[in-house]
Order: structure tokens, then C-alpha cells, then sequence
């Protein structure tokens, strides 16, 4: 049965991000007058390129007013592909990381990953028409390992490892260039969501999300626990979209704020709370 949530607060503040971060991406090429398959309106000459405008890009690298932005995972790969690491990559890849590592990481997953939205989607459907799945989960630290495994393999091959099949460049070509190839990434995730395990990708395989929780485990927002509100019905970790495990520690009393490098600050579990024992909010960097 569905759990009935006592706000939706962070639900519509996310749904607002993810969908918002879609249409940053998309509307370069909509504004140029090219559509989301890539073809000039009318056959006429475009004269401003995609490129040309103050934003443009994707979630890998993009340029804001000609400076340039660069996912650290991706600018790992391409380091070990090429053996070599230049400043330019530094420069690209801080504001990223400053980003996401003041706040927590894996907010990058949480609230600004498209597949995240897509597993979301899939989540609703399945609780709507009641399926159920199979679970045969994998621990989450899964990830971390897949991560390195791929920049392991970068440097073996000489290629970006991840780039050639991760789902959120597949999504963001499909939306630039109209290019349907990555698709293959994409319904290979949902045929694991449907039959392997569910939020398998995001919980245990994404070697992104493998990254972001390395970098999450220090940040400046967590997710806060006021224990004697709680009444331990077990809501929170019913909801929680990284792994339940990571409640625990406040739920038992041992922590006072989730301290796992996985949590997203999705704030699903403090919409759920009927009792508005946790909260988002600042807390030391570093966990205690
Ligand atoms: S924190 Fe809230 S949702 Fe979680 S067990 Fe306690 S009362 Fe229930
Ligand atoms: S602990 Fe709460 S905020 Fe963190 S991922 Fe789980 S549901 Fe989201």
C-alpha cells in the first residue's frame, strides 16, 4: 500500500529542478530553431549555432557565457584515457565539484540527473498498476567499485569507458543531436529496474553515482534527525531513493543526521515524516 505523505514540498522543488535542468539543455537548439531530432526548421540555412549562445551544452561539459563546465568524472576518464591532466580540465571541473561537494554530492543524482527522473517515473507506474519486482539487490557500494573499474579500464583502453554508454550523455544527445543510439543504455536500465531489482541502476551500478558518494561524504546540508519525535514507523526508509540502510544510524540513535555518502537530500523522507522528526538542514562537513 502507498505510503501517504504529509507534504510534497520537495517532491514539486525537485520536480521543478529536474525538469527545469531539461529545458536548459534543450533550449539552445530550440532557440536556433533546430528540433529535438535535429533538423534545421524548413530546410532553411540556420545562421546562430546552438554554440553561438550564452549557454549551451550538456551535463558532461558545458559553456555559460564562454566559460566552460566539466563533469570530474568525465574529466577523470578522459585524464586516465590520456595519461595526462591538464589545467584547463582543473579549471572546468571545479566549479562542479565545489558545487556539489559543499552541498552533498550526490544532490547531483537527487536533483539534477535525468535518469534519476526516469526511474522516478517508473516507480509511480509501478505502484499505480501494482507490480511488483523481484529483488535481487546488490550492496550499495557496489557503485564506488564500478567507478573505479572504469577509470581502470579508461586507462587500459585508452577510451572514455563510461562516456560510451552512460544514459544521461545517451539523453542528452537524444535531445542536441537527435541521436537515438543511447536509447539501448536507457532500456537496458529499465529492463534491470523491472526485473533485476528496484532503483538498481541509481542504488548499487551507476559508477556516477559511484563518484558523487565518494564526494558526498563531506557537505554542508544533511539530512537532520529530531529522535525524540520519531516514532519509528519505518515511513523514511520505505521512501528513500539512495538505499534505506542509510536511516538507520539516526533511526537506532547512534547519529543525529544521515552521515552515509549516498543520501541524495531528496527530501522524500521529510515529506513522508508524519511527525516532522527530520529536516534538511546545515550541519558540520564532516561526519561524527
Ligand atoms: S523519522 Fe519520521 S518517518 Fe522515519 S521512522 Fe521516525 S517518525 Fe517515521
Ligand atoms: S535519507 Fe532522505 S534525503 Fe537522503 S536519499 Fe534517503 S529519502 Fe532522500
Amino acid at each position: 500500500m502507498a505510503i501517504k505523505k504529509r507534504s510534497h514540498s520537495f517532491t514539486i522543488a525537485r520536480r521543478i529542478v529536474q525538469f527545469g535542468m531539461l529545458l536548459l539543455f534543450a533550449a539552445p537548439l530550440l532557440v536556433v530553431g533546430a528540433g529535438l531530432f535535429g533538423i534545421p526548421s524548413g530546410g532553411e540555412k540556420i545562421d546562430t549555432t546552438a554554440s553561438m549562445l550564452p549557454f549551451f551544452g550538456s551535463l558532461s561539459s558545458s559553456s555559460i557565457l564562454g566559460i566552460t563546465l566539466l563533469d570530474p568524472f568525465a574529466v577523470l576518464q578522459e585524464a586516465a584515457a590520456a595519461k595526462t591532466f591538464t589545467l584547463g580540465w582543473l579549471i572546468g571541473l571545479l566549479p562542479i565539484l565545489l558545487f556539489y561537494g559543499l552541498i552533498r554530492g550526490r544532490t547531483f543524482c537527487g536533483w539534477s540527473c535525468p535518469v534519476n527522473l526516469l526511474l522516478e517515473a517508473i516507480d509511480w507506474l509501478r505502484a499505480k498498476f501494482n507490480l511488483k519486482v523481484v529483488e535481487h539487490a546488490l550492496p550499495r557500494h557496489t557503485k564506488l567499485w564500478v567507478a573505479v573499474g572504469v577509470l581502470v579500464l579508461s586507462a587500459i583502453t585508452s577510451k572514455l569507458v563510461f562516456e560510451m554508454f552512460n544514459p544521461i550523455s545517451a539523453i542528452n544527445k537524444g535531445i542536441l543531436f537527435g541521436s537515438i543510439t543511447g536509447l539501448v543504455t536507457l532500456l537496458a536500465i529499465v529492463v534491470l529496474e523491472l526485473f533485476w531489482a528496484h532503483r538498481i541502476w541509481c542504488r548499487a551500478l551507476c559508477p556516477l553515482g559511484g563518484f558523487y558518494e565518494a564526494v558526498g561524504s563531506v557537505g554542508l546540508l544533511s539530512v537532520k534527525m529530531d529522535y525524540d519525535a520519531c516514532t519509528h514507523c519505518g515511513h523514511c526508509s520505505a521512501v528513500c531513493l539512495a538505499d534505506p540502510e542509510i536511516l538507520d544510524p539516526v533511526l537506532n540513535g547512534s547519529k543525529k543526521r544521515v552521515v552515509a555518502g549516498d543520501c541524495m537530500l531528496c527530501g522524500e523522507c521529510v515529506d513522508v515524516c508524519p511527525t516532522k522528526a527530520l529536516s534538511i538542514g546545515f550541519a558540520s562537513p564532516f561526519p561524527k
